[in-house]
Parts: C-alpha cells; structure tokens; sequence
C-alpha cells in the first residue's frame, strides 16, 4: 500500500485526497495539506519515502 510520504499515513489510492508526481514517481496524500507540504519541499520527503519503502 502506498504511504503519504509527508505524514506516512498508508493509503489506498482510491483513499488517497491528492496525489503528485515527481521524478518519475507518483506520491499519495492524504490530505491537500500533505500535498502542499510535499511540493514545498519534494526532495526532502521523496527521499524519506524511499527509506520507507
Ligand atoms: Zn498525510
């Protein structure tokens, strides 16, 4: 299951209130908020996904 990368909820991606892509990767949020924080600074939570995972 995909996690938001900002709050690392896990999602469903028919749960999931916004999604972005970057990098080639699509990221899922749970929220509009968790969007805005990701896009503000996608690196930094790109790159937690990836130890995440
Ligand atoms: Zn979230």
């Amino acid at each position: 299951m995909p996690k938001d990368p900002v709050c690392k909820m896990e999602i469903s991606r028919e749960d999931a209130a916004a999604e972005s892509e970057y990098k080639g990767n699509t990221y899922y949020f749970c929220s509009e908020e968790c969007k805005e924080s990701f896009e503000k600074q996608p690196d930094r939570y790109a790159e937690r996904a990836k130890k995440a995972v």
